[in-house]
Protein backbone atom coordinates (compact mmCIF):
# COMPACT_ATOMS: atom_id res chain seq x y z
CA UNK A 1 0.00 0.00 0.00
CA UNK A 2 1.03 3.58 -0.50
CA UNK A 3 1.26 5.88 2.72
CA UNK A 4 0.07 8.55 0.65
CA UNK A 5 -3.67 9.60 -0.69
CA UNK A 6 -3.77 10.34 -4.39
CA UNK A 7 -4.23 13.95 -5.96
CA UNK A 8 -8.09 12.59 -6.70
CA UNK A 9 -8.28 11.90 -3.06
CA UNK A 10 -6.95 14.76 -1.89
CA UNK A 11 -8.95 16.43 -3.60
CA UNK A 12 -11.70 15.48 -2.73
CA UNK A 13 -10.75 15.75 1.30
CA UNK A 14 -11.06 19.47 0.21
CA UNK A 15 -14.21 19.39 -1.31
CA UNK A 16 -15.65 17.58 2.35
CA UNK A 17 -13.43 19.98 4.04
CA UNK A 18 -14.86 22.82 2.17
CA UNK A 19 -18.44 22.16 2.33
CA UNK A 20 -18.36 21.15 6.32
CA UNK A 21 -16.22 25.10 6.41
CA UNK A 22 -19.39 25.92 4.93
CA UNK A 23 -22.18 23.81 6.64
CA UNK A 24 -20.56 22.71 9.82
CA UNK A 25 -22.54 20.63 12.72
CA UNK A 26 -24.10 21.92 15.34
CA UNK A 27 -21.71 22.94 18.59
CA UNK A 28 -22.27 20.15 21.36
CA UNK A 29 -23.40 17.41 19.51
CA UNK A 30 -25.07 14.50 21.71
CA UNK A 31 -23.04 12.04 20.99
CA UNK A 32 -25.92 9.33 20.42
CA UNK A 33 -28.57 11.08 19.05
CA UNK A 34 -26.48 13.62 16.57
CA UNK A 35 -27.65 16.47 14.89
CA UNK A 36 -30.78 15.45 12.77
CA UNK A 37 -30.77 18.88 10.97
CA UNK A 38 -27.53 18.30 10.27
CA UNK A 39 -27.55 14.93 9.42
CA UNK A 40 -30.56 15.83 6.79
CA UNK A 41 -28.62 18.31 4.90
CA UNK A 42 -26.09 16.27 4.56
CA UNK A 43 -28.49 13.25 3.49
CA UNK A 44 -29.65 15.88 0.70
CA UNK A 45 -26.69 16.31 -0.84
CA UNK A 46 -25.93 12.68 -0.94
CA UNK A 47 -22.84 12.72 1.26
CA UNK A 48 -24.56 10.32 4.03
CA UNK A 49 -24.79 7.76 1.78
CA UNK A 50 -21.29 8.47 0.01
CA UNK A 51 -20.21 5.36 -0.68
CA UNK A 52 -23.20 4.29 -2.03
CA UNK A 53 -23.73 3.15 -5.82
CA UNK A 54 -25.50 6.58 -7.49
CA UNK A 55 -28.54 4.06 -8.67
CA UNK A 56 -29.32 3.98 -4.91
CA UNK A 57 -29.23 7.41 -3.66
CA UNK A 58 -25.49 7.90 -3.15
CA UNK A 59 -22.35 9.38 -4.68
CA UNK A 60 -20.43 6.26 -5.78
CA UNK A 61 -17.45 7.11 -3.57
CA UNK A 62 -14.92 4.85 -3.12
CA UNK A 63 -13.98 3.39 0.63
CA UNK A 64 -11.13 5.02 0.69
CA UNK A 65 -13.43 8.09 -0.02
CA UNK A 66 -15.84 7.55 2.45
CA UNK A 67 -13.00 6.94 4.94
CA UNK A 68 -11.85 10.42 4.33
CA UNK A 69 -15.33 11.47 4.56
CA UNK A 70 -15.44 10.32 8.08
CA UNK A 71 -12.21 11.73 9.11
CA UNK A 72 -13.03 15.05 7.94
CA UNK A 73 -16.83 14.92 9.66
CA UNK A 74 -15.55 13.74 13.08
CA UNK A 75 -12.74 16.37 12.97
CA UNK A 76 -15.26 18.91 12.62
CA UNK A 77 -17.62 17.72 15.47
CA UNK A 78 -19.76 15.45 13.72
CA UNK A 79 -21.27 12.37 14.32
CA UNK A 80 -21.32 9.03 11.90
CA UNK A 81 -23.75 8.11 10.10
CA UNK A 82 -25.69 4.90 11.97
CA UNK A 83 -26.43 1.62 10.86
CA UNK A 84 -28.56 2.32 8.63
CA UNK A 85 -25.90 3.76 6.45
CA UNK A 86 -23.57 1.10 7.44
CA UNK A 87 -25.54 -2.14 7.68
CA UNK A 88 -29.09 -2.12 6.46
CA UNK A 89 -28.51 -0.43 3.48
CA UNK A 90 -25.92 -2.45 1.73
CA UNK A 91 -27.44 -5.91 3.23
CA UNK A 92 -30.67 -4.61 0.97
CA UNK A 93 -28.65 -3.50 -2.02
CA UNK A 94 -27.23 -7.03 -2.21
CA UNK A 95 -29.93 -9.32 -0.31
CA UNK A 96 -33.02 -6.74 -0.48
CA UNK A 97 -36.42 -7.20 -2.92
CA UNK A 98 -36.94 -4.40 -5.62
CA UNK A 99 -39.76 -3.45 -2.93
CA UNK A 100 -38.00 -3.53 -0.04
CA UNK A 101 -35.16 -1.19 -1.66
CA UNK A 102 -37.69 0.79 -2.86
CA UNK A 103 -39.51 1.35 0.53
CA UNK A 104 -36.47 1.45 2.66
CA UNK A 105 -33.30 2.83 0.39
CA UNK A 106 -34.49 6.44 0.19
CA UNK A 107 -35.60 6.57 3.93
CA UNK A 108 -32.17 5.76 5.10
CA UNK A 109 -30.09 8.54 2.54
CA UNK A 110 -32.94 10.47 3.46
CA UNK A 111 -32.07 10.36 7.59
CA UNK A 112 -35.72 10.19 7.72
CA UNK A 113 -35.57 6.66 9.80
CA UNK A 114 -32.82 5.08 12.35
CA UNK A 115 -32.18 1.43 12.33
CA UNK A 116 -30.85 -1.26 14.73
CA UNK A 117 -28.93 -3.95 14.45
CA UNK A 118 -30.72 -7.17 16.43
CA UNK A 119 -28.48 -9.88 16.34
CA UNK A 120 -26.56 -10.65 19.79
CA UNK A 121 -28.69 -12.30 22.45
CA UNK A 122 -27.69 -13.37 25.87
CA UNK A 123 -26.15 -17.02 24.97
CA UNK A 124 -24.93 -15.62 21.07
CA UNK A 125 -22.58 -12.98 21.03
CA UNK A 126 -19.11 -14.25 19.75
CA UNK A 127 -21.03 -17.76 18.79
CA UNK A 128 -23.99 -15.39 17.08
CA UNK A 129 -25.23 -18.72 15.21
CA UNK A 130 -26.01 -20.10 18.08
CA UNK A 131 -29.09 -17.65 18.54
CA UNK A 132 -32.61 -19.07 19.31
CA UNK A 133 -35.03 -16.08 18.83
CA UNK A 134 -38.13 -18.04 16.99
CA UNK A 135 -39.82 -17.12 13.93
CA UNK A 136 -42.41 -19.41 12.61
CA UNK A 137 -44.56 -18.80 9.22
CA UNK A 138 -48.13 -18.44 9.61
CA UNK A 139 -50.09 -17.60 6.52
CA UNK A 140 -48.34 -14.28 5.06
CA UNK A 141 -46.81 -13.46 8.36
CA UNK A 142 -44.35 -15.00 10.90
CA UNK A 143 -44.85 -14.98 14.47
CA UNK A 144 -41.43 -13.85 16.51
CA UNK A 145 -40.87 -14.60 19.99
CA UNK A 146 -37.19 -14.27 21.81
CA UNK A 147 -34.98 -11.85 23.30
CA UNK A 148 -31.94 -9.41 22.02
CA UNK A 149 -29.71 -7.51 23.95
CA UNK A 150 -26.69 -5.18 23.55
CA UNK A 151 -28.86 -3.76 20.79
CA UNK A 152 -27.41 -0.27 20.19
CA UNK A 153 -29.77 2.98 19.88
CA UNK A 154 -32.99 0.34 19.70
CA UNK A 155 -34.74 3.14 22.22
CA UNK A 156 -34.16 6.09 19.56
CA UNK A 157 -34.66 3.25 16.68
CA UNK A 158 -37.78 3.15 14.25
CA UNK A 159 -36.73 0.08 12.50
CA UNK A 160 -34.45 -3.28 13.45
CA UNK A 161 -32.74 -5.70 11.20
CA UNK A 162 -33.33 -9.17 13.12
CA UNK A 163 -31.93 -11.76 12.91
CA UNK A 164 -34.23 -15.11 13.81
CA UNK A 165 -33.98 -19.24 13.90
CA UNK A 166 -36.51 -20.64 11.02
CA UNK A 167 -35.29 -24.26 10.95
CA UNK A 168 -34.45 -25.30 14.18
CA UNK A 169 -33.72 -28.66 13.22
CA UNK A 170 -31.36 -27.62 10.26
CA UNK A 171 -27.43 -27.13 11.38
CA UNK A 172 -27.06 -23.94 13.51
CA UNK A 173 -26.14 -21.29 10.19
CA UNK A 174 -28.57 -23.03 7.88
CA UNK A 175 -31.97 -22.46 10.12
CA UNK A 176 -31.32 -18.35 10.57
CA UNK A 177 -33.99 -15.76 8.43
CA UNK A 178 -33.08 -12.22 8.58
CA UNK A 179 -35.95 -10.00 8.34
CA UNK A 180 -36.87 -6.12 8.62
CA UNK A 181 -39.10 -5.11 11.92
CA UNK A 182 -41.13 -2.10 12.88
CA UNK A 183 -40.15 -1.35 16.03
CA UNK A 184 -43.81 -0.28 17.05
CA UNK A 185 -45.43 -3.30 16.08
CA UNK A 186 -47.30 -4.71 19.20
CA UNK A 187 -45.43 -7.36 21.16
CA UNK A 188 -41.99 -5.25 21.14
CA UNK A 189 -40.66 -4.13 24.00
CA UNK A 190 -36.99 -2.16 24.39
CA UNK A 191 -35.46 -2.32 28.18
CA UNK A 192 -32.29 0.20 28.22
CA UNK A 193 -29.26 -0.93 29.83
CA UNK A 194 -27.88 1.34 32.08
CA UNK A 195 -23.58 1.21 31.52
CA UNK A 196 -20.70 1.33 33.97
CA UNK A 197 -20.24 5.61 33.05
CA UNK A 198 -23.64 6.58 33.49
CA UNK A 199 -25.88 6.55 30.23
CA UNK A 200 -27.73 3.87 28.39
CA UNK A 201 -26.89 3.66 24.85
CA UNK A 202 -27.92 0.14 24.20
CA UNK A 203 -30.70 -2.52 25.25
CA UNK A 204 -32.52 -5.59 25.38
CA UNK A 205 -35.45 -5.98 22.97
CA UNK A 206 -38.07 -7.95 23.40
CA UNK A 207 -40.39 -10.00 21.21
CA UNK A 208 -43.82 -11.55 22.01
CA UNK A 209 -45.88 -13.01 19.25
CA UNK A 210 -44.62 -9.82 17.24
CA UNK A 211 -46.46 -10.08 13.48
CA UNK A 212 -43.79 -9.60 11.01
CA UNK A 213 -45.08 -9.68 7.14
CA UNK A 214 -43.34 -12.56 5.27
CA UNK A 215 -42.59 -9.31 2.66
CA UNK A 216 -40.45 -8.30 5.25
CA UNK A 217 -38.21 -11.25 4.86
CA UNK A 218 -34.55 -10.13 3.53
CA UNK A 219 -33.28 -12.83 0.83
CA UNK A 220 -34.64 -16.40 1.46
CA UNK A 221 -35.56 -18.33 4.44
CA UNK A 222 -33.08 -20.09 5.96
CA UNK A 223 -30.60 -18.16 4.39
CA UNK A 224 -30.16 -15.49 6.67
CA UNK A 225 -26.55 -16.32 8.09
CA UNK A 226 -25.25 -15.34 4.61
CA UNK A 227 -27.36 -12.03 4.34
CA UNK A 228 -26.05 -11.49 7.90
CA UNK A 229 -22.02 -11.68 6.90
CA UNK A 230 -22.34 -9.12 4.40
CA UNK A 231 -24.15 -6.85 6.63
CA UNK A 232 -20.89 -7.27 8.89
CA UNK A 233 -18.65 -7.47 5.88
CA UNK A 234 -19.71 -4.06 4.66
CA UNK A 235 -17.45 -1.58 6.64
CA UNK A 236 -15.14 -2.54 8.58
CA UNK A 237 -11.75 -0.67 8.48
CA UNK A 238 -11.86 0.22 12.96
CA UNK A 239 -11.49 3.84 12.01
CA UNK A 240 -14.36 4.50 14.54
CA UNK A 241 -11.93 3.48 17.37
CA UNK A 242 -8.88 5.53 15.90
CA UNK A 243 -11.16 8.33 16.02
CA UNK A 244 -11.86 7.47 19.51
CA UNK A 245 -8.04 6.94 20.94
CA UNK A 246 -6.96 10.10 18.72
CA UNK A 247 -9.92 12.47 20.42
CA UNK A 248 -8.69 10.86 23.80
CA UNK A 249 -5.00 11.46 23.26
CA UNK A 250 -5.78 15.03 22.09
CA UNK A 251 -7.81 15.75 25.07
CA UNK A 252 -4.97 14.78 27.63
CA UNK A 253 -2.17 16.50 25.64
CA UNK A 254 -4.14 19.57 25.99
CA UNK A 255 -5.03 19.11 29.74
CA UNK A 256 -1.40 18.40 30.36
CA UNK A 257 -0.21 21.17 28.36
CA UNK A 258 -2.47 24.10 29.05
CA UNK A 259 -3.32 23.12 32.77
CA UNK A 260 -0.93 20.82 34.51
CA UNK A 261 2.22 21.84 33.15
CA UNK A 262 3.78 20.60 36.27
CA UNK A 263 2.76 16.66 35.48
CA UNK A 264 5.82 17.34 32.99
CA UNK A 265 8.16 18.47 34.96
CA UNK A 266 11.17 16.54 36.36
CA UNK A 267 12.28 12.96 36.05
CA UNK A 268 8.83 11.75 36.48
CA UNK A 269 7.50 14.40 33.95
CA UNK A 270 9.53 12.59 31.42
CA UNK A 271 8.25 9.53 31.81
CA UNK A 272 5.47 10.94 31.22
CA UNK A 273 6.47 13.19 28.01
CA UNK A 274 7.32 9.41 26.66
CA UNK A 275 4.37 7.60 27.70
CA UNK A 276 2.41 10.16 25.66
CA UNK A 277 4.88 10.33 22.15
CA UNK A 278 4.40 6.26 22.69
CA UNK A 279 0.69 6.60 22.39
CA UNK A 280 0.59 8.97 19.90
CA UNK A 281 2.68 6.72 17.79
CA UNK A 282 0.15 4.34 18.21
CA UNK A 283 -2.67 6.00 17.25
CA UNK A 284 -0.50 7.08 14.14
CA UNK A 285 -0.02 3.18 13.67
CA UNK A 286 -4.11 2.54 14.16
CA UNK A 287 -4.70 5.22 11.55
CA UNK A 288 -3.07 3.44 8.88
CA UNK A 289 -3.92 -0.29 9.63
CA UNK A 290 -7.71 1.78 8.93
CA UNK A 291 -6.64 3.44 5.94
CA UNK A 292 -5.19 0.06 4.93
CA UNK A 293 -8.38 -1.90 5.17
CA UNK A 294 -10.57 1.03 3.18
CA UNK A 295 -7.01 0.88 0.15
CA UNK A 296 -8.20 -2.59 0.20
CA UNK A 297 -11.39 -2.66 -0.43
CA UNK A 298 -11.28 0.31 -2.66
CA UNK A 299 -8.96 -1.99 -5.11
CA UNK A 300 -11.91 -4.58 -4.70
CA UNK A 301 -9.67 -6.66 -2.68
CA UNK A 302 -11.76 -8.33 0.53
CA UNK A 303 -10.24 -7.08 3.60
CA UNK A 304 -10.06 -10.36 6.58
CA UNK A 305 -7.30 -10.75 8.84
CA UNK A 306 -6.35 -6.57 7.63
CA UNK A 307 -9.54 -5.73 9.57
CA UNK A 308 -9.00 -7.73 12.45
CA UNK A 309 -5.79 -5.72 12.78
CA UNK A 310 -7.09 -2.91 12.64
CA UNK A 311 -10.03 -2.78 14.88
CA UNK A 312 -8.38 -4.96 17.54
CA UNK A 313 -5.43 -2.59 17.57
CA UNK A 314 -7.36 0.60 17.48
CA UNK A 315 -9.70 -0.89 19.87
CA UNK A 316 -6.78 -1.78 22.34
CA UNK A 317 -4.47 1.89 22.09
CA UNK A 318 -7.91 3.43 22.94
CA UNK A 319 -8.07 1.73 26.28
CA UNK A 320 -3.95 2.65 26.38
CA UNK A 321 -4.65 6.03 26.22
CA UNK A 322 -7.81 6.42 28.36
CA UNK A 323 -5.44 4.45 31.14
CA UNK A 324 -2.91 7.10 30.58
CA UNK A 325 -5.69 9.71 31.40
CA UNK A 326 -6.75 7.94 34.38
CA UNK A 327 -3.33 7.41 35.76
CA UNK A 328 -1.49 10.54 34.77
CA UNK A 329 -4.53 12.78 36.71
CA UNK A 330 -3.81 10.84 39.62
CA UNK A 331 -7.00 10.81 42.06
CA UNK A 332 -8.78 13.89 40.26
CA UNK A 333 -9.73 11.81 37.33
CA UNK A 334 -11.39 9.54 39.36
CA UNK A 335 -14.71 12.02 39.19
CA UNK A 336 -16.98 12.03 36.81
CA UNK A 337 -18.58 15.65 37.66
CA UNK A 338 -17.73 18.03 40.04
CA UNK A 339 -14.87 20.20 41.46
CA UNK A 340 -11.54 19.20 40.28
CA UNK A 341 -12.94 16.41 37.87
CA UNK A 342 -10.07 15.87 35.51
CA UNK A 343 -10.65 17.13 31.77
CA UNK A 344 -14.13 17.97 33.41
CA UNK A 345 -14.55 14.42 34.01
CA UNK A 346 -13.68 13.08 30.56
CA UNK A 347 -10.88 11.28 32.03
CA UNK A 348 -12.97 8.97 33.83
CA UNK A 349 -15.67 8.97 31.55
CA UNK A 350 -13.39 7.70 28.93
CA UNK A 351 -11.57 5.65 30.62
CA UNK A 352 -14.98 3.68 31.53
CA UNK A 353 -16.12 3.91 28.35
CA UNK A 354 -13.22 2.89 26.70
CA UNK A 355 -14.24 -0.99 28.52
CA UNK A 356 -16.50 -1.52 25.57
CA UNK A 357 -14.01 -1.09 22.42
CA UNK A 358 -12.65 -4.48 22.93
CA UNK A 359 -15.89 -6.62 23.21
CA UNK A 360 -18.82 -4.90 20.52
CA UNK A 361 -18.47 -6.09 16.85
CA UNK A 362 -16.25 -8.70 17.94
CA UNK A 363 -14.32 -8.90 20.74
CA UNK A 364 -10.24 -8.86 21.14
CA UNK A 365 -9.78 -12.80 21.37
CA UNK A 366 -12.16 -13.36 17.90
CA UNK A 367 -9.80 -11.32 16.40
CA UNK A 368 -6.78 -12.65 17.65
CA UNK A 369 -8.41 -15.97 16.40
CA UNK A 370 -8.98 -14.39 12.92
CA UNK A 371 -5.49 -12.93 12.02
CA UNK A 372 -3.59 -16.31 13.77
CA UNK A 373 -6.46 -18.83 11.31
CA UNK A 374 -7.38 -16.81 8.08
CA UNK A 375 -4.30 -14.09 8.28
CA UNK A 376 -1.35 -16.45 9.70
CA UNK A 377 -2.87 -20.00 8.43
CA UNK A 378 -2.46 -21.30 12.13
CA UNK A 379 -4.32 -24.09 12.34
CA UNK A 380 -8.25 -23.72 14.68
CA UNK A 381 -8.19 -24.57 18.43
C1 LIG B 1 -20.76 -1.09 22.81
C2 LIG B 1 -21.39 -2.32 22.25
C3 LIG B 1 -22.38 -2.19 21.29
C4 LIG B 1 -22.99 -3.31 20.77
N1 LIG B 1 -23.99 -3.14 19.85
C5 LIG B 1 -24.62 -4.22 19.35
C6 LIG B 1 -25.72 -4.06 18.44
O1 LIG B 1 -26.11 -2.94 18.10
N2 LIG B 1 -26.34 -5.16 17.99
C7 LIG B 1 -25.95 -6.42 18.34
O2 LIG B 1 -26.55 -7.38 17.85
N3 LIG B 1 -24.93 -6.61 19.23
C8 LIG B 1 -24.27 -5.55 19.74
N4 LIG B 1 -23.24 -5.72 20.65
C9 LIG B 1 -22.93 -7.07 21.11
C10 LIG B 1 -21.58 -7.59 20.67
O3 LIG B 1 -21.60 -7.93 19.31
C11 LIG B 1 -21.27 -8.79 21.57
O4 LIG B 1 -21.10 -8.30 22.88
C12 LIG B 1 -20.02 -9.51 21.15
O5 LIG B 1 -20.26 -10.21 19.95
C13 LIG B 1 -19.54 -10.47 22.23
O6 LIG B 1 -20.55 -11.35 22.58
P1 LIG B 1 -20.92 -11.64 24.10
O7 LIG B 1 -21.08 -10.32 24.79
O8 LIG B 1 -22.06 -12.59 24.12
O9 LIG B 1 -19.65 -12.33 24.74
P2 LIG B 1 -19.20 -13.86 24.57
O10 LIG B 1 -19.23 -14.24 23.14
O11 LIG B 1 -19.99 -14.70 25.52
O12 LIG B 1 -17.70 -13.81 25.04
C14 LIG B 1 -17.31 -13.82 26.41
C15 LIG B 1 -15.80 -13.93 26.48
O13 LIG B 1 -15.36 -15.17 25.88
C16 LIG B 1 -14.41 -14.91 24.84
N5 LIG B 1 -14.62 -15.85 23.74
C17 LIG B 1 -15.81 -16.20 23.17
N6 LIG B 1 -15.59 -17.07 22.16
C18 LIG B 1 -14.25 -17.26 22.07
C19 LIG B 1 -13.41 -18.02 21.21
N7 LIG B 1 -13.92 -18.77 20.23
N8 LIG B 1 -12.08 -17.94 21.41
C20 LIG B 1 -11.54 -17.20 22.40
N9 LIG B 1 -12.29 -16.44 23.26
C21 LIG B 1 -13.62 -16.48 23.09
C22 LIG B 1 -14.72 -13.50 24.38
O14 LIG B 1 -13.61 -12.91 23.74
C23 LIG B 1 -15.10 -12.82 25.68
O15 LIG B 1 -13.93 -12.42 26.37
C24 LIG B 1 -22.61 -4.60 21.20
C25 LIG B 1 -21.61 -4.74 22.18
C26 LIG B 1 -21.01 -3.62 22.70
C27 LIG B 1 -19.96 -3.77 23.74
Amino acid sequence: MEFKFSVEENRFRETVRTMLHADPPGPGVDPEIGDPLFERRLAAQGWLTAAWPKEFGGRGATQLEQLIFKEELVRAGGVLPGAGVNLVGPTLMVHGTQEQRREHLPRIASASVRWCQGFSEPGAGSDLASLQTRAVRDGDEYVVNGQKIWTSSAHLSDWILLLTRTDPAAPKHRGISMFLVDMRTPGVTVRPIRQIQGMAGFNEVFFEDVRVPAANLVGEENRGWYAATTTLDFERSGIERNFVAEEDWNRIFRGLRDHSGALLAGPEGTVRRHKLANLRVEVEVGRWLARRVAWLQTRGLVPNSEASMSKGYNSEVGQRVSEFGVNVFGLNSQVLAGVGAALNGKAAFRYLDARRLTVGQGTAEIQRNIIATRGLGLPRA
